[in-house]
């Protein structure tokens, strides 16, 4: 079923050293998560060490994708540019299946549509630049089996 709704414009997003990754990632259509080599621990928001341990010996991980939804929120009215124009918009808390909270949006149906619990998997804004880099925005729309 196609999403007919205006979809939010984000901001490019800028990487740096912690954050090239993930946002790479995203570019390739993978959600990426950070694990710590020390004690296991699996993070994101990307870091540059654990937020357990604070050992530095962090690998990546791609994510399987799917989590469900923790919470969310109906945004109503918001002025900024890119935003202003997809209200309603659905803001959510997503429980990844690796055992991480991701802050993302949810797409794909209407905001009435979405509950707690919801099974949600990840999709990917592509984003037009022309600065060379290949970045894009993760978020989630439900299921469909
Ligand atoms: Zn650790």
């Amino acid at each position: 079923m196609a999403d007919e709704r205006t979809e939010i414009v984000h901001p490019e997003p800028t990487a740096n050293w912690e954050t090239r990754g993930y946002w790479e990632g995203a570019g390739r259509g993978e959600l990426v998560l950070q694990r710590c080599g020390a004690c296991g621990t699996i993070q994101h928001k990307p870091r540059g060490i654990c937020a357990t341990c604070l050992s530095g010996d962090l690998e990546y991980l791609v994510a399987a994708g799917t989590g469900t939804v923790y919470t969310y929120t109906v945004t109503n009215q918001n002025q900024a540019r890119g935003f202003a124009e997809a209200c309603p918009y659905v803001m959510a808390y997503v429980d990844l299946d690796e055992g991480v909270r991701l802050l993302t949006n949810i797409v794909g149906c209407e905001p009435d549509r979405v509950s707690i619990g919801m099974a949600v998997e990840a999709d990917f804004a592509v984003q037009d630049r022309d600065d060379g880099e290949a970045f894009a925005v993760p978020r989630f729309r439900p299921v469909t089996t």
